[in-house]
This record gives structure tokens, C-alpha cells and sequence, in this order.
């Protein structure tokens, strides 16, 4: 794995980083002002509640995009990005360029989404 790549890597990374911060914070400061100029008499608490459940598993997917990719660059900064986590193998350049917050080959990977059916 050549420090260019690691670097290109990085920088994909922190955008998206960057990205997914300020969604989350975007989020928030909506879903704040909604329920702040909907207080009048007529107030819809079911839509309210599943608006809010909406927008919490759309911020819960995003959070944990986030990790990843934090886990990613922590990874960058300890000189293993593109190893394996679980078997130390090197991860294809191809595989880290479609998604920079890879840190599972993909024998890995499928071994662990089959777990979870
Ligand atoms: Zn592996």
C-alpha cells in the first residue's frame, strides 16, 4: 500500500467525515425548529413522534457511518489502514477506493453479515 494511496484515502475520508457532521448537526437544528413552530393548539403528536423516529433511524445509519469511517482513520494513524481486522489480511485497493471505510476484506465481511441472518 503506497503513502499516496493512504493519503488519497485520508482525504476521501475526512470529507466524508466532514459531510456526515454537519448532516447530523443539520438534522438536529431542524427537527428542533419544527418542534418549536409547531406548538400550537392543533399539535399532531403521532406525526410528530414518527417523524422523529424517522429522522432517528436516518441519523442512526449516519452515526454509525461515521464510526466507520472514524475507525478508518484511526486505522490511518496507527499505519494498519487496509489490513483486515480480523485476519490481518491486505485489503484490495479496489475494495478501499469504492468504500475508503472498509476495514474487513471481503471474505471477512461476508462471513460477518452472514452471521447476522
Ligand atoms: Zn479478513
Amino acid at each position: 500500500m503506497s503513502a499516496e494511496f493512504v493519503e488519497e484515502m485520508r482525504e476521501k475520508l475526512m470529507d466524508e467525515r466532514a459531510d456526515l457532521m454537519l448532516k447530523l448537526h443539520r438534522d438536529a437544528t431542524r427537527f428542533k425548529t419544527e418542534c418549536a413552530t409547531g406548538s400550537g393548539d392543533s399539535v399532531d403528536l403521532a406525526s410528530d413522534e414518527s417523524a422523529f423516529k424517522k429522522m432517528e433511524a436516518a441519523n442512526r445509519l449516519d452515526a454509525q457511518r461515521l464510526t466507520a469511517v472514524e475507525n478508518a482513520l484511526k486505522r490511518i494513524s496507527e499505519n494498519r489502514y487496509g489490513i483486515c481486522l480480523k485476519c490481518g489480511k491486505k485489503i484490495p485497493e479496489s475494495r478501499l477506493r469504492a468504500m475508503p471505510s472498509a476495514v474487513l476484506c471481503i471474505d471477512c465481511k461476508t462471513r460477518d453479515e452472514r452471521r447476522h441472518f
